[in-house]
């Protein structure tokens, strides 16, 4: 029999946190679309984060600013101690620059409904404060408003006072999360433009939902050095980069049926400037290679490697290869999720709730997941499948007002009382990395190769 969370001794604070946020809800609707319409990339999301600050001091409570260059903090202080819980909220948009609501200048775009997270922080901090929950619960609820989920290009961050790619992954490294014992957020699920009886349909359309674990994902640069000459009359002399990049292509093709079934590889030929006539001395395939888990994903990384590597040899070209951090896979904490669930089918009721095993995806999350458990949960609300020109909110109280709700009272679930939940979440967990061998094991997955190591195709 399960139980139901509005029978509890919590039952008076969530039914007055729900009220409060269905009271807050143009408010909380407004914010989300406020962003929605201001999207700014990773790292640079100043106004949104000016945004969440506002929006946090208006409550009276004390913000912390500037948090790897735009991460906003602050936190309500329960009656005793306990467990820290923090409540996420990614800031930045992605790089889609043909998403009608696209920034002009940047090609930034809400595509991926991180505008619903700011909101969901938003409504959260606004009825806890309002309705002083704070003298309920143990421990402490932590807003916090984050930079840089999105993974857009290998390379980046490419701002010169960021290590790491993931905002997550450098909070981490600043101890930003050190003292935090558990983190919450919930990400749009977009729908496919489908019929239901067609490929692809049936991933969530429900109001809320869960996938229980995500792909981590490693990364490859290739860089294919060749040497230029007429492309008719002196081809002989030339040795064709862009060939190489083709060949290697093929060869990862070739090999998608020996990868394991959880593993995703998906290269991108970038473009360098050609001419017709003119045999190209340089071509770039960047990779991401995801999977389930460190070993799949160190299985697919070997064969891409070979794939790369025989573009390279098949022409007499040199290939450069260079790895960066990518993201580690996310597992959702199994105890923090059941308690989401339990909350989000009375507030969506059975038809209202999808999970699924496994999403192809990835998310720094999963970084943030090796050091204490994470719930990563889905809401609806959005048409359009994620990172698509025709991603949007068509629903606000799905997308925005219903989310803040179950997160708000998973959240009470937690801390009530003694944080009895908290603290068994907590108890139950084994943490995979400490803060310094996370940082060291991230730096390691930065290598550089050159093959074939002596090769000067330039004299050949
Ligand atoms: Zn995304
Ligand atoms: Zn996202």
């Amino acid at each position: 029999m399960s139980i139901d969370p509005l029978d509890g001794p919590a039952a008076g604070l969530k039914e007055s946190l729900a009220a409060a946020i269905d009271h807050d809800a143009a408010h909380i609707a407004a914010v989300g679309d406020d962003i929605f319409a201001h999207p700014e990339l990773a790292y640079q999301e100043f106004r949104t984060a000016d945004v969440v600050a506002r929006e946090l001091r208006a409550l009276g409570l004390p913000v912390e600013e500037g948090l790897a260059r735009t991460g906003v903090r602050a936190r309500v202080v329960g009656s005793r101690p306990g467990p820290v819980v923090c409540v996420l909220a990614e800031l930045d948009a992605l790089h889609a620059p043909e998403h009608p609501a696209a920034d002009p200048g940047t090609g930034a775009a809400h595509a991926c409904g991180h505008n619903a997270q700011v909101a969901h922080l938003v409504g959260v901090a606004r009825a806890m404060t309002e309705r002083a929950a704070a003298g309920e619960l143990a421990g402490e609820v932590v807003f916090f408003a984050v930079p840089a989920e999105e993974y857009s290009d290998i390379g980046r961050p490419g701002v010169s006072d960021v290590e790491f790619p993931g905002g997550k992954q450098e909070l981490i490294r600043l101890g930003c999360f050190d003292g935090v014992g558990l983190a919450l957020m919930a990400h749009a699920s977009g729908v496919p433009e489908v019929a239901p009886a067609a490929p692809g349909a049936g991933r969530p359309t429900a109001a809320l939902g869960m996938d229980w674990q995500y792909t981590g994902f490693t990364t490859r640069r290739a860089v294919f050095h060749g040497r230029s000459a007429h492309a008719s009359s002196a081809a002989g002399h030339g040795v064709d980069a862009s060939a190489a990049a083709r060949i290697a292509l093929h060869a990862i093709d070739a090999q998608r049926g020996t990868f394991a079934e959880d593993v995703r590889v998906h290269p991108v030929l970038r473009a360098h400037p050609a001419s017709l006539n003119v045999i190209a001395d340089q071509a770039t395939v960047d990779t991401l290679i995801r999977g389930r888990s460190a070993r799949s994903i160190a299985d697919a990384e070997r064969r891409v490697d070979r794939a790369l590597r025989a573009g390279a040899l098949a022409v007499g070209a040199v290939v450069e290869l260079t790895s960066a951090p990518g993201f580690l896979p996310l597992a959702v904490d199994r105890t923090l999720g059941g308690l989401f669930r339990r909350n989000a089918l009375v507030l969506a009721g059975d038809a209202g709730w999808a999970e699924h095993d496994f999403s192809a995806a990835s998310t720094d999350a999963g970084d943030l997941s090796h050091l204490m458990p994470v719930m990563h949960a889905t809401h609806g609300g959005c048409a359009g499948v994620n990172h698509s020109a025709r991603f949007r909110v068509v629903d606000p109280v799905r997308a925005y007002v219903q989310p803040a709700k179950a997160l708000a009272w998973t959240v009470v679930d937690l801390l009530h009382g003694d944080a009895a939940a908290a603290r068994d979440a907590i108890a139950g967990y084994r943490p995979r990395h400490t803060r310094a061998g996370y940082v060291d094991a991230m730096r390691a997955t930065t290598r550089r190769a050159r093959y074939p190591e002596a090769a000067e195709p330039w004299t050949c």
